[in-house]
């Protein structure tokens, strides 16, 4: 029988992968995409790391925490007593489960909606013929009502003109310490914790470590994050990152910085943690738990790459040029598998562009304009440049901030930390980069990155009415600040 034939396979079903295929298959192509992800009756998940065991379920348990603190310590502010205020955790991480359910089974309807044709199971590069890159998909035929009981594995070959690759990336573990999913967690454990530890460690301060470490803070774990650099967000622009962190330490987030972690043994009363200070003071922490968030590994698991000579990097990244192409003719690389930041609508933009260059459109990714969001309360959320960036590079800027403190809407909201901050050129008054700290800095930033997409100057921004009143109101007064010629402060 005749290999199935198509213009476009697409390796991995997360951002970059799923909407790769769908805007080939709406460019006209015939399209497949093969994903293994499986839920927990072996069936499809759709979606990846992001809507598996990334974005998705930490904004859906970012979001109950929140409320439940909410509940316990500011309703009694707005006069609503709340009297027996109790959790449960199982609802509330079921919720998180059917959020994520409802992302897989959307994903799977907008294949069938755009006529992507799935296969479930691994994909691996075979070898190059005369019609295209020979694919072979070893697909798990479930039979039992979960992946355990009796899965076998089938195997067919199909074959694409054009590949694009876009397996993402794993947790990475600490050396000599394998996740167990039980007392050392990845983001996956940390998501399904099934009682509230009362003392978690969390080993890296980044994103994931922030997010996860504020949720099980808030739901009343005893949290300390140990991280090795000795700056608290060093990407964050540092004004920013300040902020942030006195309203961490408000919350009662313990972080040490400049920390070296050493053994880390768990047993079943719990984890010993042994580490250094930055002082180089040798502490040991007993813990229930700790999750691991010390960055994330691309992964080539599977495909393949050194039997078809697929060039990979010193990280293990599939080695792509600007415009994604790998060292293979045909073969393309997106998302979290190739270089630049591990970010699910990064991953999303490469994957139109290559669908658009395969198409022979002129598809394009403006790394400068890619926003960055951490979802913390307050949430932080920055675009281009920061202010330490700027120095280094000698650019001539002019700075100006904004406090949510002087922002009705934010009184209002009862959430007045933060501020929002503007750094543009001092020459022609372009913005080259947003920084926020604050209440919704996850939506705010939209703004931001349109105006440095569109190359706007601060007064463009100063002269757009803003709706009265609102957060956005801040980003205004932030640009007008540029300008030394605030309204409201
Ligand atoms: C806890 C956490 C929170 C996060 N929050 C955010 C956030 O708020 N915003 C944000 O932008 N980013 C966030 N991220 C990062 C985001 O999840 C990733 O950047 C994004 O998922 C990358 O997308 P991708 O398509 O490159 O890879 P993935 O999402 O990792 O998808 C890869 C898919 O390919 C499949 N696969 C791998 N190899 C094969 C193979 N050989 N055959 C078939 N299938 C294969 C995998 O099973 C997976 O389904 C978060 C990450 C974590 C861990």
């Amino acid at each position: 029988m005749a290999n199935k034939q198509f213009d476009v396979i697409v390796i991995g079903g997360g951002p970059g992968g799923y909407i790769a295929a769908i805007r080939a298959a709406q460019l006209g192509f015939s399209v497949a995409c093969i994903d293994e992800w499986k839920n927990a009756k072996g069936g499809p998940a759709l979606g990846g790391t992001c809507t598996n065991v990334g974005c998705i379920p930490s904004k859906a348990l970012l979001q109950s925490s929140e409320h439940y603190e909410h509940a316990g310590k500011h309703f009694a502010e707005h006069g609503i007593e709340v009297k027996g205020l109790g959790l449960k955790l199982d609802q509330l991480l079921g919720r998180k489960d059917k959020i994520v359910k409802q992302n897989n089974d959307g994903i799977q309807f907008l294949f069938k909606k755009n006529k992507v044709t799935f296969f479930h199971g691994r994909g691996s590069l075979v070898r190059e013929a005369q019609t295209g890159w020979e694919i072979k998909v070893a697909t798990a035929t479930s039979s039992g009502p979960s992946a355990s009981t009796s899965s076998e594995q089938a195997e067919e070959t199909i074959v694409g003109k054009h590949v694009i690759v876009a397996t993402g990336s794993n947790a990475r573990a600490l050396p000599g310490v394998p996740f167990d999913e039980d007392r050392i967690l990845s983001n996956d454990g940390a998501l399904r914790i099934q009682g509230v530890p009362k003392k978690l460690a969390v080993i890296g301060s980044g994103v994931v470590g922030l997010e996860l470490g504020s949720v099980w803070r808030r739901l009343g774990s005893d949290v300390t994050i140990l991280e090795a650099l000795p700056t608290f967000l060093g990407a964050v622009d540092e004004q920013i990152a300040k902020e942030a962190r006195k309203a961490f330490d408000r919350q009662g987030l313990k972080i040490e910085l400049g920390v070296k972690v050493g053994e880390v043994k768990a047993a079943n009363a719990g984890v010993a943690v042994e580490w250094t200070n930055a002082k180089g003071e040798a502490q040991t922490l007993k813990v229930d738990r700790v999750i691991v968030s010390i960055g994330r590994v691309p992964n080539t698991f599977g495909l393949n790459p050194e039997a078809v000579g697929l060039k990979l990097d010193e990280r293990g990244a599939i080695v792509v040029d600007d415009e994604c192409r790998t060292n293979l003719p045909n073969v393309w690389a997106v998302g979290d598998v190739v270089r630049g930041p591990m970010l699910a609508h990064k991953a999303e933009e490469e994957g139109v562009a290559v669908a658009e260059r395969i198409a022979g459109q002129h598809g394009h990714v403006d790394f400068n304009t890619i926003p960055w969001v951490i979802y913390t309360s307050p949430e932080i959320a920055w675009v281009g440049q920061t202010e330490q960036q700027l120095k280094a590079a000698g650019v001539a800027y002019q700075a100006g901030t904004f406090p949510f403190a002087a922002n009705g809407r934010a009184r209002a909201l009862g959430d007045t930390t933060g501020m929002v901050k503007f750094v543009a050129d001092a020459k022609t008054d372009e913005i080259l980069g947003v920084h926020i700290v604050g209440p919704m800095a996850s939506e705010l930033i939209s703004e931001a990155v349109v105006a440095m997409e569109f190359r706007a100057s601060c007064e463009d921004i100063a002269r757009i009415c803003h709706a009265h009143p609102s957060l956005s109101e801040a980003t205004k007064e932030a640009a007008l600040a540029v300008d030394k010629r605030t309204l409201n402060f």
